[in-house]
């Protein structure tokens, strides 16, 4: 009997062995490589425009600050002498003052328009944080065949590229088959109410239903993916959702010199430590599963392993993912305390005590799911949840990488970024093409940009021979229909 137990672990372990080497070697083999094209069609003079549109300190302070005039009106007026064709040619509409919607009339008005997207604004540069950029942060200087300055990457140099590609086409009287809507808001690095919320709006007035949005957001990346020793290029096709939780616990306070035993402060202070403990459990979303399909067969043995036997591997997998930030970003909705505030004066117990956490939702999730989650967390009645309802967005829709843009971008992509593997991905931050993809046929986000650097930190810069790459607008203005 022992005996026969024994024989039947041992055929079953040999059994499993054969199932994921099985698995393991079927998912193996080269990834192709589809061809290339010249880098022609963005002007040399690209990188001067981009560097005198950094000097123009387009900056988003906040929320309830309010906008810079003056910059915002040198930064119109440099768009208006740098792309005259643009300017002459196409119809431009205003909105809130600093938004911008250029209408390019397609051959076809049948056909539903694609929306291309940048944003004219920038974060702040912290006083603190100049010191350690190696050129004053808005110089827009070119050093090393590289374009320095806050704005570089995020977003200036894909409202330059866009306006290169347009002023270039439409001097070579060109007309697109559909009609091509450019859009460029002046407050995406604060949620884009004034900007793109506007411009959607209008958009959803006229009834017009892009086929096509095209915004910041997936870039092309050499560094996660060492192993495969080529570039990935991921293209945003979803993105979590947002919400602010707010905490608040009330309690009489008093002197300070004579405590109770709990203070308002030290009740919310648990209820901090008890979501902190836990994360909401992970969820491979599928476009992360589709770039695991997609780089997998070039990984190492073990990763393929992995990844090709995740009925069995699956947990080892999450777990590897949650080692960075990053990666654990996309398998988890998010939750962080990011403010706290009790007190006004330092003998006084407060009675209340708040505190904010931010929550960025997957996929399939909702922020109903994060209250549930946060009132289970703290089990504690004393302290009321209530979800801020103004930032709500709850994740959005995703677009199939079967759909045919998504087929169309990704072939772009393959012509302008050499030896490439492309794959969907999900956007862990939010950008101004959400508020169209509640009705549009489908929001992609990438610039093929690589390894970007510095944007919202220091020393951001994008090189020449990126800014070129951004041919890649042209290509997708000159597609046929
Ligand atoms: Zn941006």
């Amino acid at each position: 009997m022992f005996k026969r137990i024994i024989y039947l672990i041992l055929i079953a372990i040999i059994g499993l062995a054969a199932v994921v080497l099985f698995n393991t070697f079927r998912f193996s083999g080269k990834i192709p490589v589809r061809q290339s094209l010249p880098l022609t069609g963005i002007s040399d003079s690209a990188a001067l425009h981009l560097s005198s549109a950094i000097q123009i300190k387009t900056v988003s302070f906040g929320d309830t600050l309010p906008v810079d005039t003056v910059e915002f009106r040198k930064f119109k007026a440099f768009l208006e002498t740098t792309y005259p064709t643009v300017h002459q040619k196409l119809q431009r509409q205003v909105f809130s003052e600093f938004s911008y919607v250029f209408t390019w009339k397609g051959k076809d008005t049948t056909l539903k328009p694609y929306v291309i997207m940048g944003h004219m604004d920038v974060v702040p540069v912290e006083p603190v944080a100049e010191k350690n950029w190696l050129v004053p942060s808005f110089s827009g200087m070119i050093k090393d065949d590289t374009i320095w300055g806050r704005g570089a990457v995020d977003d200036k140099a894909s409202v330059i590229a866009i306006l290169e590609a347009a002023e270039q086409l439409l001097k070579e009287n060109f007309q697109p088959e559909r009609t091509i809507y450019l859009c460029f808001g002046h407050d995406e690095e604060i949620a884009g109410k004034r900007g793109a919320a506007k411009i959607s709006a209008w958009f959803k007035e006229q009834k017009i239903e892009p086929e096509l949005v095209v915004d910041e957001g997936g870039q092309v990346d050499t560094e996660h993916f060492k192993e495969l020793k080529r570039p990935v290029a991921v293209i945003g096709v979803g993105e979590k959702g947002y919400v602010n939780i707010d905490l608040t616990v009330e309690k009489p306070g008093g002197h300070s010199s004579m405590p109770q035993q709990e203070t308002a402060i030290d009740i919310l202070n648990k209820a901090i430590m008890h979501i902190r403990e836990h994360q909401i459990p992970a969820n491979i979303p599928a476009p992360i599963q589709e770039l695991f399909t997609r780089i997998g067969p070039g990984g190492s043995f073990i990763n393929r392993m992995a990844l090709s036997n995740q009925w069995l591997f699956k947990g080892m997998l999450i777990a590897q993912l949650e080692k960075t930030k990053e990666t654990n970003a996309l398998i988890h909705t998010t939750l962080v305390p990011t403010i706290v505030k009790a007190g006004i004066k330092d003998n006084v117990i407060p009675s209340v005590a708040k505190a904010t956490f931010n929550s960025r939702i997957l996929p399939g999730e909702s922020s109903d799911d994060v209250v549930n989650f946060v009132i289970k967390a703290i089990n504690d009645e004393r302290v009321t949840v209530k979800k801020q309802t103004i930032s709500l967005m709850e994740p959005s829709a995703m677009t199939s990488s079967d759909h045919p843009m998504f087929k169309r971008m990704e072939d772009i992509t393959y012509k302008t970024v050499p030896a490439a593997i492309v794959s969907p991905y999900l956007m862990i931050g939010a950008t101004d093409s959400r508020y169209f993809r509640p009705f549009s046929s489908a929001v992609l986000n990438f610039a093929p940009m690589t390894d970007a650097k510095g944007f919202h930190g220091i020393n951001e810069r994008i090189p020449i021979s990126d800014l070129k790459r951004m041919v890649f607008y042209y290509r997708l203005m000159m597609t046929e229909k």
